[in-house]
């Protein structure tokens, strides 16, 4: 089975093969649920579950339309409280990671990148935010990014992912 990108044409298989990642301790994992039971995400949105995508990870069975897997925050709970050294974290970046390389990042992720090469930050500054930071006294916020970051963005592929 294969899944077509409406944005970019491209297809890919329903299942993401992990064969080409590089996950470590992956097969330690014995489902404690530690990672899933400290992550902040899923104690909002329940259907978001890290133990169960290192497991289908395991399985090499990962459902290319399953956009939870885009809603990690980040925040390496999973990867501090993991008993058996297998970073969840890394597990699920590295996926989301390869299909965002292949075209098949949501298309507001992809809009929150592009903003940022172009302004530095994923949305746009609005004029009650400017308020607000003139009567806390904060300075101005700069509209461009560095040429550094572009470099960046360019050096590790995440200007071509955006396109
Ligand atoms: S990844 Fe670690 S914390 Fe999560 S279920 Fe597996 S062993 Fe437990
Ligand atoms: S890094 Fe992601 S998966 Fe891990 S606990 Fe934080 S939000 Fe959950």
């Amino acid at each position: 089975m294969v899944r077509k990108s409406l944005e970019t044409g491209k297809t890919t298989p329903t299942i993401h093969s992990v064969e080409s990642h590089n996950f470590e301790n992956l097969n330690l994992c014995y489902q404690c649920g530690t990672c899933s039971g400290g992550c902040p995400v899923t104690r909002l949105v329940p259907e978001f579950n890290i133990r169960r995508i290192v497991k289908h990870a395991k399985d090499d069975k990962i459902d290319v339309n399953d956009r939870f897997l885009w809603y990690c925050s980040t925040c390496f709970i999973c990867y501090e409280r993991c008993p058996q050294g297998v970073k969840p974290i890394d597990v699920i970046h590295q996926i989301t990671n390869s299909l965002s390389r292949d075209g098949f990042a949501p298309a507001s992720l992809k809009e929150g990148n592009k903003k940022i090469l172009e302004v530095g930050r994923s949305s746009e500054l609005t004029k009650f935010s400017e308020q607000k930071r003139k009567n806390l006294n904060l300075p101005e916020l700069k509209t461009d990014v560095s040429k550094h970051f572009r470099e960046i963005a360019t050096l590790t592929g995440l200007t071509e992912m955006v396109k």
